[in-house]
């Protein structure tokens, strides 16, 4: 099969377009044709590298990708060929007790696909089959890959975790992320008012089109926690969605008594100061998570598959072209998600 992959880590450079063997399913195991995959900042990351990281080189980018069943090992059941697949990218073991009882992403033997495990910058796949849903004959690949982590992202921290309510006002730092731009529209799907603090004004126009409420220009308001509680009528804000890390101080603020700061990553640096007078004085949570469970998972792809929740395409580059395809996500000129073309 044709993949993009890495013998090495490094920059863009150590992406090479080469032939891999197709791989072959195992018991329970799928066999999947992928025909879009779509980028995470992870991807770079995994593809840099860092301490510690474990992963048999030569590695596959991607944790997102769709596309069509075409091979089915023993005992694997749901499926049928030609199947229309949305992969999730969430592996548990399937046999731990957290596994078997709905709280797979917190497997003690958890591994993300295109991280530990050859990913989706491929022509072929395969996998478990409880990891894939099942498309409707006329949803989009592409749409279907730049919604799987994303979406399943926003609902597990928003819906799970957070419990935001119809009502209540939700802050987003970043607008043009992934996880961002679909956490507005979880924010919306949910009731909430939202407020987006973006970089520029073009990103804020895109954000206001999904949904978002009050817009903050952080090119032009630094310390955009005065701006919340200005049009919060000084009572701050009820979550804070903060998938930054360095601006915990700023979203700590911004919070009304009893907020909640919700984060699934950190797009600039992991470590920095926050005053914690603020979390005891004003009741805070700071709740954390990454990717959901298999339940999140499905109820999300059927609400993207019904149309109520709309991923948002920056840019689609053919595979060969993922070097150029990360270095666009990596400098954030990206708005949505930028999708791979495995045809
Ligand atoms: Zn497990």
């Amino acid at each position: 099969m044709k993949a993009t992959l890495f013998r090495q880590h490094g920059g863009p450079e150590v992406l090479e377009d080469t032939d891999f063997p197709t791989p072959e399913p195992k018991a329970g195991e799928i066999l999947v044709r992928l025909h879009a995959a779509a980028l995470n900042r992870m991807d770079v990351m995994v593809r840099n590298g860092w301490q510690g990281l474990k992963l048999e080189l030569p590695h596959i980018n991607g944790a997102d990708g769709a596309g069509e069943v075409t091979g089915l090992g023993e005992n694997a059941t749901g499926f049928k060929i030609g199947d229309r697949v949305a992969i999730n990218a969430n592996l548990g073991c399937g046999q731990c007790e957290s596994c078997l009882s709905g709280r797979d992403n917190l497997c003690s033997n958890w591994h993300l696909l295109g991280e530990t495990i050859r990913g989706t910058y491929a022509e072929y796949i395969c996998l478990p089959a409880r990891q894939l849903y099942k498309l409707p004959n006329d949803f989009d690949f592409h749409a279907s890959a730049a919604a799987a982590l994303v979406y399943q992202t926003a609902w597990h921290s928003m819906v799970t975790r957070g419990k935001v309510n119809a009502g209540e006002t939700v802050a987003i730092v970043g607008a043009g992320g992934g996880v961002n731009s679909a956490s507005i529209q979880v924010a919306k799907h949910l009731g909430a008012r939202v407020v987006v603090i973006g970089s520029n004004s073009e990103k804020l126009k895109k954000a206001e089109v999904l949904g978002a409420d009050i817009l903050i220009d952080r090119s032009k308001e630094s310390d955009w926690s005065k701006a919340i509680f200005i049009a919060t009528e000084k009572l701050g804000v009820d979550v804070v969605v903060d998938n930054v890390g360095t601006t915990f101080p700023l979203s700590l603020r911004a919070l009304r008594k009893g907020g909640r700061l919700l984060t699934v990553g950190n797009s600039d640096a992991p470590r920095f100061e926050i005053d914690n007078r603020y979390i005891f004085a004003k009741h805070l949570s700071i709740i954390g998570s990454t990717m959901s469970n298999l339940a999140d998972f499905a109820e999300v792809m059927d609400l993207v598959v019904a149309g109520k929740l709309k991923p948002v395409i920056d840019k689609t580059f053919p595979l060969k072209e993922a070097a150029a395809a990360q270095e666009r996500l990596w400098r954030g000129e990206n708005f949505g998600k930028i999708t791979l073309d495995i045809s």
